[in-house]
């Protein structure tokens, strides 16, 4: 397919903010491609990697400019200082590919093929002469481009294709193109409506969709299934290797609600505060270890590898647990922050592993020697494990758990559970599957009542005087729809001095190089780090585009755990907002 038809896609979708006619769009393009073809759609998604891959394109602005440079003949000052005013690399490469066609003779074609090869191998370049090779290879495509194909390329290569296309468009515009005629689907621009044959049976479909993109967390392997039909989205299975969508809880305030929910009697379990790791074991024996957003951790937690060996009986294996960091000296839990650098770094593994060492709490498992246990009861979920685990304190063992019906057992259990410094509890129901990627009251988590948010940082101020070159503080942003919306500004809670805690200086750090724009004292920046806030209230404010603002805030941890997409949603805030009822 030649690249320009997906560009004209792209832009189509960037002039829309309607989430039905993006899928709309979408789904019409999907439609003219062939099951061999899901690698365009992964394109659509912005990358050339499926979520769960550890890998990023991991090419920095600075080797996109000098690209740009090479490909267009502009000094890379000239570029830079575009830049600085545009704020967005892709249009600059428009730009100056279409200033540069005015003087050239254009006839070259560009195909998606080519630009997915070229990506990859840009991504892939290892060693001696990496930057060069890089810069070829994005040169090379742009050499080749047109102005608007330039703009989606540069942005591909950037990982920022901002054309506003969520998971939940991305499955929706599947079913829709796939399915689309057998259920009847009729898209109305005009008054932005769809109607559908039967609401049931395209329900089916979506859920089909849906449990095929949970377990692959892939949506080339999707899109490729579906076309084949509904056979093939539900041949779809989990494979030990490949990460899952975690299945997630939802609240409860109390003990008797927790109990509505889950039923009686339910399983209780101790909230760890760690943080999530999907263990896989495949039948050839290798161990991958996924965080939360998918992340693969193996190479950072090599004793978590070891345990998993020594600790856990089979061939293969996909086990769910928390990992919790604690204090080698003093054998005492440390909380989550204090061990967060473990899931960062990648250099001076051993040294860290000795200081800050992980326990491992398993609470679920969800394939065991070829089996997919998804729709096994909870309760039969961990009697399996407990055959299968040998407990190691400090190393890798079960989670704590009692079932009971009784509250005051249950009480006296969460009790005891902050009382040992855990978070607070989960409760189970005991019958349920395992639900990948939902939300649902399978398991409902019950802590002390904190009011927090997970946030992205969007861009931040320099301080001055004795906190001048850092930045000080923080614009924060929830979200909707995939667009970010501040909220306010924290600056409390982060340290001078980084034995405290996190620092200024470590922040700044970490934030330069999401730097988009830059003027006078205020920065602005690429949404990529999560960091969990606390706050006395939430108030309306003009000032804000969520049209909220927090009062009193303070940074309280880090979320490296944590995707962008994983940040509290305007939703959650207004109905915070309005929980706090009237003052
Ligand atoms: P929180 O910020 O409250 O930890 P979360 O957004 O990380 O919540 P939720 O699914 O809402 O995730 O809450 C459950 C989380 O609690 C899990 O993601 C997991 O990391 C952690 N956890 C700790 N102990 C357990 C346990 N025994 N069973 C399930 N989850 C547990």
């Amino acid at each position: 397919m030649l690249y320009t038809e997906l560009a004209k896609i792209y832009e189509q979708l960037e002039l829309t903010s309607k989430r039905l006619e993006k899928t709309f769009i979408l789904a019409e393009f999907f439609s003219k491609l062939n099951e061999k073809e899901g690698y365009i759609v992964l394109l659509t998604t912005g990358s050339i990697f499926p979520a769960y891959e550890e890998k990023e394109m991991g090419i920095s602005s600075q080797i996109v400019i000098k690209a740009i440079s090479k490909a267009t003949g502009s000094s890379t000052d000239e570029i830079v200082k575009k830049w600085k005013s545009v704020g967005d690399l892709g249009r600059i490469a428009e730009q100056l590919v279409w200033n540069k066609m005015q003087s050239t003779l254009f006839d070259k074609k560009l195909t998606t093929g080519k630009v997915y090869e070229n990506l990859k191998k840009a991504a892939g370049f290892e060693g001696q002469g990496t930057v060069d090779k890089k810069i070829s290879a994005i040169a090379e495509l742009l050499s080749v481009s047109s102005p608007l194909e330039a703009r989606y390329v540069i942005r591909t290569v950037l990982e920022e294709l901002r054309i506003g296309i969520g998971d939940a468009a991305m499955r929706d515009a599947i079913v829709w193109s796939c399915f689309g005629d057998k259920l009847g689907i009729k898209y109305s621009k005009q008054g932005n409506k769809f109607e559908i044959g039967d609401r049931e049976e395209y329900k089916t479909y979506v859920n089909a969709v849906q449990r095929a993109y949970d377990l692959t967390t892939d949506f080339s392997v999707v899109f490729e299934s579906a076309k084949k039909g509904v056979h093939a989205l539900e041949e779809v299975q989990l494979k030990p290797g490949k990460p899952v969508k975690f299945m997630l809880a939802l609240k409860a305030s109390t003990i008797l609600e927790g109990f509505e929910t889950v039923g009686r009697p339910s399983a209780l379990e101790y909230k760890y505060d760690g943080f999530r790791l999907m263990i896989n074991k495949s039948e050839d024996g290798k161990i991958k270890l996924f965080t939360r957003r998918l992340d693969d951790v193996t190479r950072q937690f090599p004793e978590v590898v070891d345990y998993a060996k020594q600790y856990v009986k089979g061939n293969s294996f996909m086990l769910d647990s928390e990992a919790v960091g604690y204090d080698p000296k003093r054998l005492r839990y440390r909380p989550f922050q204090e061990i967060s650098q473990r899931i960062r770094r990648k250099y001076e593994i051993e040294k860290l592993q000795k200081e800050l060492p992980v326990e491992i709490n398993i609470f679920d498992i969800i394939y065991f020697e070829g089996e997919n246990l998804i729709k096994k009861p909870f309760l039969e979920r961990r009697k399996l494990l407990e055959r299968i685990i040998q407990n190691k304190k400090w190393q890798l063992k079960l989670a704590e758990q009692i079932i009971t019906e009784d509250v005051k057992e249950a009480e006296q259990f969460y009790k005891d559970a902050l009382k040992e410094g855990e978070e607070g509890i989960m409760m189970k129901n005991l019958n349920a599957p395992y639900k990948p990627g939902a939300r649902v009251g399978y398991m409902l988590k019950l802590k002390p009542s904190e009011k927090e948010f997970d946030l992205a940082i969007v861009g931040a101020e320099y301080g001055t005087g004795k906190r001048s070159g850092w930045m000080s503080s923080f614009i924060l942003a929830c979200q909707q729809s995939g667009k970010m919306l501040e909220i306010g500004k924290v600056g409390t809670g982060i340290k001078e001095k980084s034995e405290k805690g996190i620092s200024f200086k470590e922040l700044t750090k970490m934030l330069k190089p999401s730097i988009i724009k830059e003027e006078g004292r205020i920065a602005l920046l690429k949404p990529e780090i999560v960091v969990t806030v606390t706050y006395q209230e939430i108030q309306k404010s003009p000032t804000y585009s969520s049209g909220f603002a927090l009062r009193f805030p303070r940074f309280t941890r880090l979320r490296p755990d944590r995707n962008i997409r994983d940040i509290a949603l305007l939703e959650e805030v207004k109905k915070e907002y309005l929980r706090q009822g009237p003052k």
